[in-house]
């Protein structure tokens, strides 16, 4: 067992030596040919059992190689057995929902989270009944068919932390998912604090360049039968060269994600002295038991903040349109720096008490910070709040 970094740029590709190549097979097959109609027959009931692999893929959306080796990679930099990955964030969500039907209707969901996650949960749409709660009311909140409770930490847009080991401890036998888009596993493991599943849109920091949509669910070999049983009926599947890209982006993922948080940190500390700025939310500025908490189940403060602009929704409006180096975009995690405005783009479609509640104004920006030099990301910034 390596450390994290030899982990992130060798996991996925131990059998290069033997394949005799030094970049991963990219297999695009839709299909695949069958030599013996019984060793077929078997690896069909396998993979849609939810086996990981078979003697024969037989067909692109029970199994592809390629994908195979970005999940094998994945799932061991978050420490767990299995990873199964889909089409974006939305379809592992979805996946996760559909698979804990069977066990009850009712979903415990501690807010903020990512506004289509909050849609998605709120809807209804899956077959489960969302019952929303702070993470303090979920031991009270649990009832006999509650099957998930779902947290996000660091939370979206505001950058809560939830803490993992309290949640999993009430939610007793109820699996708890975890989604740790904002941390990545280079900041936090969640399996490893007692989450079930922990979730990632993949699209952003795992990808980390902006080119791929993709979401996994890390988890226990038992757990991800289930998933990869809802992947092969419902075709949320992730394409190979989707995966490939997803894979290539491993290597980098902790040099990435710790030149963004050093970067975000000095942007954090000079906004919060800024005056057209009344408020910034960042783990790395916050004091007493949220700082503990960082402490404990983070490696970093991470690389996205928000903070609060002076008048509102127009002059959120001003500084989206003025900045030059930072791309004025949703999205988060890659390379370079993106700056959003969550009321009116991400959490757009979040109940207007809920997003009040969760500190959602309409002079909030969020920043995802990139790893372009700090003092260009600084000047950029002063020069859009002027
Ligand atoms: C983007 C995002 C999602 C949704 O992922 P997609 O890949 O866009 O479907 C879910 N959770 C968080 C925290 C996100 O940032």
């Amino acid at each position: 067992m390596h450390r994290f970094q030899t982990t992130a740029v060798h996991a996925g590709r131990e059998d290069f030596g033997q394949l005799c190549v030094h970049a991963p097979p990219l297999d695009l097959s839709t299909t695949y040919p069958i030599n013996d109609l019984d060793v077929a027959g078997a690896s069909f009931d396998a993979l849609i059992g939810g086996q990981h692999a078979a003697a024969n893929p037989i067909y692109a959306r029970l199994h592809n190689p390629t994908v195979a080796r970005a999940e094998d990679a994945i799932a061991k930099l978050e420490g767990t057995e299995a990873c199964v990955a889909y089409a974006s964030g939305m379809a592992a969500l979805t996946a996760v929902l559909l698979a804990r039907r069977a066990h009850g209707g009712h979903v415990l969901v501690v807010r903020p989270l990512y506004g289509t996650s909050d849609h998605l949960l709120a809807s209804g749409m899956c077959g489960l009944e969302a019952e929303f709660v702070t993470a303090a009311e979920i031991a009270s909140h649990l009832r006999a068919d509650t099957a998930l409770v779902v947290i996000e930490t660091p939370a979206n847009p505001t950058l809560d932390l939830v803490d993992i080991r309290a949640v999993v401890a009430a939610a007793g036998s109820v699996p708890v998912l975890v989604d740790s888009t904002f941390a990545t596993p280079v900041l936090q493991q969640p399996a490893l604090l007692g989450a079930t599943y922990v979730l990632h849109s993949a699209t952003k920091f795992l990808g980390g360049h902006g080119d791929v949509i993709a979401g996994v669910v890390c988890c226990s070999d038992a757990d991800a039968a289930p998933l990869r049983t809802v992947r092969a009926a419902t075709g949320g599947l992730l394409h190979p060269l989707a995966a490939y890209l997803l894979h290539r982006g491993l290597p980098t993922l902790k040099l990435r994600v710790e030149a963004a948080q050093a970067n975000a940190q000095v942007l954090a500390r000079r906004l919060a002295d800024h005056p057209a700025v009344s408020k910034v939310f960042y783990p790395g500025l916050a004091q007493g038991a949220a700082a503990q908490l960082l402490a404990s189940q983070m490696r970093g403060p991470g690389c996205l903040m928000a903070f609060e602009v002076k008048g509102g929704h127009a002059a959120a409006a001003k500084v989206m349109a003025a900045v030059k180096v930072m791309t004025a975009a949703v999205s988060l995690g890659s390379v370079d720096t993106l700056i959003q405005h969550p009321a009116g783009l991400t959490h757009r479609m979040v109940d207007p008490a809920a997003k009040a509640a969760s500190g959602i104004t309409d002079g909030l920006l969020r920043l995802s910070v990139g790893i372009e030099d700090a003092e260009d990301l600084w000047d950029d910034l002063l020069q859009a709040l002027a």
